[in-house]
C-alpha cells in the first residue's frame, strides 16, 4: 500500500454501503463489494436514484453520474474475493455489535495484512470491535452521513491500539473521496457531529412526545433558522424510525439515565410499522411529504 490506499472494499450494501461505494468510485478508486443479497445493491441504488432525482441537489457523485458510478464498483458473490487486495475495507452491515465483531474476524482472516479495517457503525466504537482482530493499531470508525450522498463530513475515530499512521491515512482517503473528516481525538459514543445530531434528536422527540409543540414547528423553526430543507423530524423519517429507535437505545444503555430513554410514543409508531420513508408514513406521509409544501411551512 504504501501508506496510499488504492483499492477499496466495502461489505454490506445496504442504505449507506452503497453510497460510501459510489462516491469511492466516482473519485477513481477500484472498489469491491459484497452483500450475501444479491439483490440489495441495485435496490438500494434505484431507491437512491428516486430520492435524489428530482431534489435538483448537490451530490457526490452528481446524479448524471450514478449509473456511471456504479458499473465501475466490482460486485463479488463472496467476501474473500471482495477483500482479497483491499488497502481500506469498510464494513457496513446492520448495526450488532456481534455481527461486527464476527465479521472484523473474518476481515482479518481474508484481508491483506497492510489492510485498515473499519466500521461505519452509527453508534459503536471500534474499542468494542477491534479485539475480534489481530491488527487493533489498523482499525478505525469511518462514519459516514445519509441521506443519499448530499452530507460530506465524515466522523472518524481510533480505538484503544489504532496508530497515527491509520488515523493520518483514513483522513487523507476521507478528504480523497471529497468529504471533511471530523477526527474524534479521545474516545466518545456518537462521534463528533453525529452527537451534536442525537442532541437535537432527543430534544425534539421529548419536546414532542411530552405534548408540548407539533413537531412540524420544530421542523419549522429548524428549517427556517438554519436555511436548510429539512427539520429533524422529516430527517428522522428518511434514517427509518426502528434505526432511531435502536440508536437512542445505545445511548440510553451507556447512561442508564431515565432522561435517555426514548419516548412510548415513538416505540408505538415503530409497532404500527410507521417507520418513515421506507414504510410510507412516519411523523410525515410520503412519497409527498409536508414539509415540502413551501405554503404550509411559512
Ligand atoms: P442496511 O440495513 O440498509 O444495510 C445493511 C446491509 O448489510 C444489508 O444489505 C444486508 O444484506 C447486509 N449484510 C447483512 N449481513 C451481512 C454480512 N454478514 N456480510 C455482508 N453484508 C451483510 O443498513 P445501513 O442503514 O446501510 O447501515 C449500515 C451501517 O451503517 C450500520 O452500522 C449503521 O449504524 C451505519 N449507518 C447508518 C446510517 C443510516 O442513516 N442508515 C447512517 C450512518 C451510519
Amino acid at each position: 500500500m504504501n501508506g496510499r490506499i488504492q483499492r477499496l472494499a466495502v461489505v454490506g450494501m445496504g442504505t449507506l454501503g452503497v453510497q460510501i461505494a459510489l462516491m469511492a468510485a466516482h473519485y477513481g478508486y477500484e472498489v469491491k463489494a459484497f452483500d450475501p443479497d444479491e439483490k440489495s445493491f441495485e435496490r438500494v441504488l434505484k431507491l437512491i436514484q428516486a430520492r435524489i432525482g428530482n431534489a435538483g441537489r448537490k451530490t457526490l457523485p452528481p446524479f448524471e453520474s450514478l449509473e456511471k458510478s456504479a458499473a465501475m464498483i466490482h460486485r463479488c458473490a463472496k467476501v474473500e474475493e471482495a477483500v482479497a487486495d483491499a488497502d481500506l475495507v469498510i464494513e457496513a452491515v446492520p448495526e450488532k455489535l456481534d455481527l461486527k465483531r464476527k465479521i472484523f474476524q473474518e476481515l482479518d482472516r481474508l484481508a491483506p495484512k497492510h489492510a485498515i479495517l473499519a466500521t461505519n457503525s452509527s453508534s459503536i466504537p471500534i474499542s468494542k470491535i477491534e479485539s475480534a482482530t489481530n491488527r487493533p493499531e489498523k482499525c478505525l470508525n469511518i462514519h459516514f452521513y445519509s441521506p443519499d450522498l448530499g452530507r460530506n463530513i465524515v466522523d472518524i475515530m481510533g480505538g484503544s491500539k489504532t496508530s497515527e499512521e491509520t488515523m493520518r491515512a483514513g483522513k487523507r482517503w476521507i478528504r480523497s473521496v471529497g468529504c471533511v473528516p471530523l477526527p474524534v481525538k479521545k474516545e466518545l459514543l456518537g462521534f463528533c457531529f453525529n452527537r451534536i445530531w442525537r442532541a437535537i434528536k432527543r430534544e425534539s422527540l421529548h419536546m414532542w412526545a411530552g405534548g408540548h409543540v407539533d413537531f412540524k414547528d420544530i421542523d419549522r423553526g429548524y428549517m427556517i433558522w438554519n436555511g436548510v430543507s429539512q427539520g429533524p423530524f422529516a430527517l428522522m423519517d428518511q434514517v427509518g424510525l426502528d434505526v432511531v429507535y435502536g440508536i437512542e437505545m445505545v445511548y440510553y444503555n451507556e447512561s442508564k439515565d431515565p432522561k435517555d430513554f426514548p419516548p412510548e410514543a415513538l416505540k408505538n409508531m415503530i409497532d404500527r410499522n410507521e417507520l418513515g420513508v421506507k414504510t410510507g408514513k412516519g411523523f410525515y406521509t410520503y412519497p409527498n411529504p409536508e414539509y415540502k409544501d413551501p405554503q404550509k411551512i411559512a
